[in-house]
């Protein structure tokens, strides 16, 4: 029975206990102590200036290696706060050998809107991908002031007010439907971080978060001068800033018209797979960045490498049993863990491929294969599959009556510590990836390629190598410093 009566009194009850909802007050709190909501809603750019390091994402010389940074020098983030518009500017500079060198990068990227783009050097602007749009203006609430900002919004939707040990937590909703976590300090009631979640093709499900810290006063606010951005446990980003300030001029934010004209990206291009024999039984698929190689043994066919994306890789297994469609393929050879190079390793488990790999990339990979990809359900995901997986630590052969492989450890790659290359003694030659990139600007790595491939004594011809068309032995020997 309806009682309006009644429901008006408990209306009136609720409003004269002034109670907010326990998600409300983690907002309202956290707005009091960083200055005011009033405050807060007349911030309409903010300039912060700085310096840091980036880290080197699933790049590293191992697994769960992270000493490989990039030194982040005059850092400036830019955001206008009510345009959801943000650039960042910054010079990277690697602390170690890296394919272009040691050298300087400079590094301009934004969001402005759905556009998400990047400005090369010499000024071209590139519209990226709607993946990367998306996380960038998930990162666009990656402040304390933008994500208080939004959750006052009246079109916010704030659930799930929680404790967890010193913190409070809300998610936030925004009018798009994408959901950012706040934290809160419970004694301070200052933002700690926010979180929200994506996609990652090696790592499934993953949140990205960025912590806060040595908040300090500027304009009558209280902003965090220490952040530090993670992606799942890697740190990707720390910076420390030297100057926050509040609707200074914050340049023309808008996309570069380049970008901003451009039509949206849904997802890599379309693979595609050229097929070159380059010796008998082994044949080279190339067609766009990462090669993958075929491998013919008296019963079964093997492939060399699972890289990029799950369409990359179905793509070339496809290719692959089409060159011997008698012939099962039944291994994976994955060179080393690096995230190009194993974007399609779970596409391969699903396709019942035994991986083959370094003793030190295997608890990764048993790791990958396990992850929850909810967010973006891939095929290992849709039909799951245990992991086979038969591990190299310095060289292991494969052979039959028709064919033999030899896989060998680079040991003390600069590139990776778990790098395995294939080595075919009857056609002499060499599969490798990275350690030699014909056409590369520098060639770091290759001095050690060739120091492992005198200690073996192997007497190599041609190199196939995973980036770039198959070239003769002298290059490598002509490349290396
Ligand atoms: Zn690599």
């Amino acid at each position: 029975m309806f009682r309006p009566i009644s429901a008006a009194l408990l209306t009136v009850a609720l409003g004269a206990c002034a109670a907010a909802a326990p998600e409300q007050q983690i907002v309202n709190d956290a707005a009091s102590a960083l200055g005011g909501r009033d405050r807060l809603l007349t911030v309409t750019t903010l300039v912060l200036d700085g310096s840091g390091t980036n880290g080197n994402l699933l790049q590293d010389m191992a697994p769960d290696a992270s000493g490989q940074t990039f030194v982040v020098s005059d850092y400036r983030r830019s955001i206008d706060v009510a345009g959801s518009r943000a650039r960042t500017e910054q010079t990277r500079t690697p602390n170690f050998a890296y394919f272009q060198g040691m050298a300087p990068q400079r590094q301009v990227f934004g969001i402005d809107g759905v556009v998400a783009y990047s400005v090369a050097a010499n000024g071209t602007a590139t519209r990226l991908s709607d993946s990367i749009s998306k996380d960038r203006r998930a990162e666009l609430l990656h402040h304390p002031v933008t994500i208080l900002r939004a959750a006052l919004d009246p079109t916010a939707r704030l659930t799930r007010a929680r404790t967890e040990g010193s913190e409070r937590l809300v998610d936030v909703t925004t009018a798009d439907g994408s959901t950012r976590t706040l934290a809160i300090d419970a004694a301070t009631r200052l933002p700690t971080r926010v979180v929200s979640t994506t996609d990652n093709a090696n790592l499934g499900d993953v949140a990205i978060e960025t912590r806060f810290a040595d908040y300090q006063d500027v304009a009558g606010l209280k902003l965090p001068a220490r952040l530090t951005v993670k992606t799942d446990k890697y740190t990707t980003a720390t910076i420390q800033l030297t100057q926050q300030r509040v609707n200074a001029d914050a340049g023309n934010l808008a996309a570069p018209a380049a970008a901003a004209s451009a039509p949206p990206i849904a997802g890599a291009p379309a693979p595609v797979v050229t097929v070159e024999e380059i010796a008998t039984g082994i044949w080279l698929l190339a067609g766009q960045s990462h090669n993958s190689a075929v491998v013919e043994f008296d019963d079964h066919l093997m492939l060399i490498e699972a890289p990029q994306s799950e369409a990359r890789t179905l793509a070339v297994i496809a290719a692959a049993r089409n060159l011997r469609p008698g012939k099962p393929l039944t291994q994976l050879v994955s060179s080393h863990f690096h995230s190009d190079h194993t974007g399609g390793l779970r596409a391969a488990v699903s396709e019942g491929l035994t991986v083959i790999t370094h003793d030190g990339n295997a608890a990764f990979y048993a790791d990958a294969i396990k992850r929850p990809h909810t967010l973006a359900p891939d095929a290992l995901a849709r039909s799951p599959k245990p992991l086979t997986i038969e591990t190299v630590g310095e060289e292991r052969e494969f052979a039959d009556k028709t064919m033999t492989v030899e896989l060998y450890h680079i040991a003390g790659n600069p590139h990776a510590d778990t790098l395995l290359m294939a080595y075919f003694p009857k056609s002499r030659v060499l599969v490798e990836a990275d350690a030699f990139s014909p056409g590369a600007a520098t060639q770091p790595y290759a001095a050690n390629l060739l120091e492992n491939i005198a200690r073996r004594r192997l007497k190599v011809d041609r190199v196939a190598p995973l980036h770039g068309g198959v070239t003769p032995f002298s290059e490598v020997v002509r490349a290396a410093p």
